[in-house]
């Protein structure tokens, strides 16, 4: 059942056996592996089924730049950030759960194993056609990336990532929510806290206020906090009145706060024609990029932190391109999402050279022809396609092209999510955002360019080009990437290391769980939805077996 919090009775609200917090990625996948469960399942969402200005208030903060603000990149809405998401999936590595000795706090409770085996599924939620990426194994004719280019070791040059539509979960599973018997989802039910039984590890319900600012307690026996990677600790830290937080002993709630490091730097020249640079269409027929990325060996041995690179277009600001369109795009992004135009009004103002206006407009009329092409290709490839193609890329004139690069960070205690004494419109204190980043992540990325440098070097068909007295500077400019909320509920062995254990319950609390980001020891360099929703799955196995019910195994429609 779908239905308003207008319209929720009593009834609705009895014998719950679980409620799960958050309507994005994570919960609705949840709330989809447990229909047919058996057992009553509550889906609470705060937002509505559009996003409005009064509900996306509710993530107003103060965040220290460059971190963006509180209220940008996550959204308050049925299906959550989703509604917005790129599409881009990648999955993580076996390395990422090792400790790694260099990496300080490194090291996952649980093996890569255990979350491969629900990757396959995870595709087929968010739409990305099989668990391959390879780009050999997906691609059919595929040519090299780089012509000549084979691999010694150090780097692996035969890896794609995947596009989704991107799935809108809100849209995309609605209805089989919609006719789940055992699964109600409630839109505009805010949870303000967790109450559970005095002197007791036991969890007795949310408190929730209705859109009507009705308030009320919803007993449940087990609770899921999907609320993303900020929100959960947040509701966790205002739970507890009196003290320091819920699931909060070891003062950890909150902590280790990450995003990814991305940047643009220096300039990789193939020698030998192009490089495989734009969109491909996988066997399966899902729109796909080439990456490359330093193999675990060369890792472990040069002491880095996992990174990808992609090859870039050039910086949007820069009319240097020539590109009529990028040029157009530069003009018009006021008409883009906020969360992109403001990407490119950073890189402009840090990173890259910001033309005149007039050399955009001189672009725009020698290429008007070009322009028209792009607003046809737009309308069909991306705006009405089902399958959109994630975004129109523009070669540079001169055959190069600028490097992306996206690593994981150290986690670090001190990079934290705190509570304001300011209070929101339910009271709920307002979140502060200390994000904060290591030094030895610039200095391993600053490792990573040479090593890159000098394997490139090596293979004599391509090669990569920097200024060696501007490189660190440029790295200790990268930005935090904007959307990816990691670490604050992190998953350990011990409560001494961590929040929630290996199943995600949380260690102080064990009928809490928590699907999110929130619970990644290290992020990896990939993007990490379909992460979140591999461990959403392997969530839902495990909270079957305690409520003895089947797994689901049918591919979804
Ligand atoms: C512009 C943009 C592009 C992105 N591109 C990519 C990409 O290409 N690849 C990728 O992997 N990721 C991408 N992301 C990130 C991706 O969207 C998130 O990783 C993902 O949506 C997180 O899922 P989630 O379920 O944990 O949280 P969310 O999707 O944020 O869902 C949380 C839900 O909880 C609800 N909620 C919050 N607080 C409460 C409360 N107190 N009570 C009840 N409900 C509450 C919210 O309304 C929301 O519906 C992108 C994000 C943005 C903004």
């Amino acid at each position: 059942m779908l239905i308003y919090s207008s319209d929720l009775c009593d009834q609705t609200v009895a014998d719950v056996r679980v409620c799960i917090v958050g309507a994005g990625a994570a919960g609705i996948t949840l709330a989809c592996e447990l229909d047919g469960c058996g057992h009553k399942v509550l889906l609470l969402e705060a937002g509505g089924l559009k996003p409005t200005a009064a509900t996306q208030d509710y993530y107003v903060g103060a965040a220290n730049p460059p971190h963006p603000r509180s209220s940008e990149w996550r959204r308050v809405v049925f299906g959550g950030t989703t509604s917005v998401w790129g599409g881009r999936c990648v999955p993580f590595d076996p390395i990422d759960f090792e400790p790694r000795e260099y990496v300080t706090n490194s090291g996952w409770p649980i093996s890569y194993a255990e979350i491969a085996r629900y990757y396959p599924r995870a595709m087929q939620y968010c739409e990305a056609g099989e668990f391959d990426f390879t780009a050999t194994g997906s691609i059919d004719r595929g040519v090299p990336t780089i012509a000549g280019w084979t691999s010694d070791g150090v780097i692996d040059n035969d890896l794609i990532e995947r596009y989704s539509p991107p799935t809108r979960f809100g849209k995309k599973y609605r209805a089989a929510l919609r006719a789940s018997r055992n699964v109600t989802a409630i839109l505009g039910t805010r949870c303000t806290g967790l109450c559970r039984a005095a002197g007791d590890d036991r969890i007795e319900g949310v408190e929730v206020v209705l859109q009507s600012g009705k308030r009320r307690v919803i007993h449940a026996d087990i609770v899921i906090l999907a609320m993303g990677g900020i929100e959960t600790a947040r509701i966790l830290l205002a739970s507890d009145r009196n003290g320091s937080g819920f699931g909060n002993r070891m003062d950890l709630v909150g902590r280790f706060y990450g995003c990814h490091l991305g940047c643009v730097v220096g300039k990789f020249v193939p020698q030998r024609g192009k490089a495989a640079f734009d969109f491909e269409k996988t066997r399966d027929g899902i729109y796909c990029r080439r990456k490359f990325q330093f193999t675990a060996a060369a890792q472990r041995e040069n002491r880095l932190l996992n990174t990808a690179f992609r090859l870039h277009f050039p910086a949007y600001s820069d009319a240097s391109h020539k590109s009529s369109v990028m040029s157009t795009i530069y003009l018009a992004k006021s008409m883009l999402i906020p969360e992109y135009r403001n990407i490119i009004e950073y890189n402009a103002e840090h990173l890259a050279v910001k033309s005149p206006a007039r050399q955009h407009w001189r672009n725009v009329v020698m290429g008007v022809p070009q322009v028209i092409r792009f607003g046809i290709d737009w309308t069909f490839r991306i705006h009405l396609a089902r399958r959109e193609m994630p975004y129109n890329l523009v070669e540079s004139q001169n055959g190069s092209y600028p490097l992306e690069f996206n690593c994981e960070q150290t986690p670090m205690e001190s990079s934290r999510i705190m509570l304001l004494s300011d209070r929101d419109k339910h009271a709920i204190p307002r979140v502060r955002i200390d994000w904060r980043r290591s030094d030895e992540d610039i200095v391993s990325a600053h490792r990573g360019f040479v090593v890159l440098r000098e394997a490139l070097s090596r293979t004599g068909v391509c090669r990569l080009e920097f200024d060696d007295s501007k490189l660190h500077e440029r790295l200790a400019s990268a930005a935090p990437v904007w959307s990816h909320h990691l670490g604050t509920t992190r998953m350990a062995m011990s409560p001494r290391n961590g929040v929630v254990d290996s199943n995600c319950a949380i260690f102080d609390l064990p009928d809490v769980y928590v699907a999110s980001s929130a619970v990644f020891p290290t992020g990896s360099h990939a993007n990490p939805t379909l992460t979140i929703v591999a461990l959403s799955l392997r969530m839902a196995a495990h909270l079957r077996g305690r409520l003895n019910a089947p797994i689901p195994t049918a591919a979804l429609g």
